[in-house]
């Protein structure tokens, strides 16, 4: 194969597809039902570029379940509405170095320990419920619509439930809403649990493919207008503060290590779908259900570390 700085977005997704087809490793997540029993052999990679043009290999097109990844959408959607300062003061933006669910960094942001507020930042399970219960709307029903609806118009197109998905999800879900009672009793959930819970479930249900994560993702890297749609979905500032956030804990507590392999913001999802942004540049997505133990996907990992690699795109590294 041609040395790596002669590759073409297409050669650098090829060879990061054929690379990792054979790796086996890593689980799907056993916790939720649905999710236990994806095919581990689906694969796909899609890079899109700010000026729109899409890169694929392998399954793509395949729909699994966003799950996490939603967390970004969700605060861009609550960070523009609400401003900088709310997602700060009121969720907090500092890494908690546990895993996503863990009840004990709320316990441990409350006591001062860490100097973070309890809900610890947007992109973990007890942050984004507590940005969940800051989405406006006069009816339940209507807060997920705006929810769906800023999620699609980051894909650029209308994405949907998936029924299986939030009814498996939601007969199993005592950890969830413990963590927004637990928020609520320290007065920082802004909404009724049960609601908040619902609402959280959803945004973890919608379903998109790697190419829809990669135009989500295309679209922080320009600034907040689709490069597919040319619809503007948002502002740079509402995009440049969910892109630190997600350097900063979009890979669970294993967010450092990715930063400094990698050197890109990403967000992963207990899905198996992982997406990682070049800003002004692109975003690189892959979808491969098998986790490892901090909950993100592997071959997602790997076929991004080889694309961004490839590409020579780290944001910190002078080419
Ligand atoms: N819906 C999942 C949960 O709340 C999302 C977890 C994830 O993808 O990190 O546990």
């Amino acid at each position: 194969s041609p040395p790596a700085h002669t590759l073409t977005i297409q050669q650098a997704v090829d060879r990061a597809y054929t690379r990792y087809k054979a790796v086996s490793d890593g689980a799907n997540a056993s916790y939720i039902p649905y999710l236990a029993k994806a095919d581990t052999k689906l694969y796909g990679i899609a890079v899109v570029t700010t000026n729109g043009k899409i890169f694929k290999a392998g399954d793509a097109d395949y729909l699994f379940p966003v799950e996490s990844i939603a967390k970004v959408f969700t605060l861009a959607h609550v960070l523009k509405a609400q401003g900088t300062d709310v997602i700060q003061k009121k969720i907090g933006v500092n890494a908690t170095g546990l895993p996503f669910n863990s009840a004990l960094a709320v316990e441990l942001n409350n006591d001062k320990l860490t100097g973070s507020p309890p809900p610890g930042n947007p992109l973990v399970n007890a942050g984004a419920i507590a940005t969940a219960s800051l989405v406006e709307g006069h009816s339940p029903e209507a807060k997920w619509e705006s929810v769906l609806s800023t999620a699609s118009a980051f894909a650029g197109r209308q994405l949907a439930l998936n029924k299986d998905v939030y009814t498996s999800e939601m007969a199993d879900n005592q950890h969830n809403l413990a963590i927004a009672i637990l928020l609520q009793s320290y007065n920082y959930l802004y909404a009724d649990p049960t609601e908040t819970i619902d609402l959280y479930t959803r945004e973890c249900s919608y379903n998109v493919s790697a190419q829809d994560l990669a135009v989500m993702g295309a679209t922080l890297a320009s600034g907040g207008t689709n490069p597919v749609t040319h619809k503007k979905v948002t502002d740079a500032t509402t995009s440049a503060r969910v892109l630190a956030v997600m350097a900063t804990a979009g890979l669970y507590n294993t967010s450092g290590e990715w930063l400094y392999n990698v050197g890109l913001p990403a967000k992963s999802g207990v899905g198996g779908g992982i997406v990682a942004v070049v800003p002004g540049k692109m975003a690189i997505a892959v979808y491969s259900s098998a986790l490892d133990t901090a909950g993100n996907s592997v071959r997602g990992q790997l076929a991004i570390q080889s694309v961004a690699h490839d590409l020579k795109v780290s944001i910190f590294q002078i080419n």
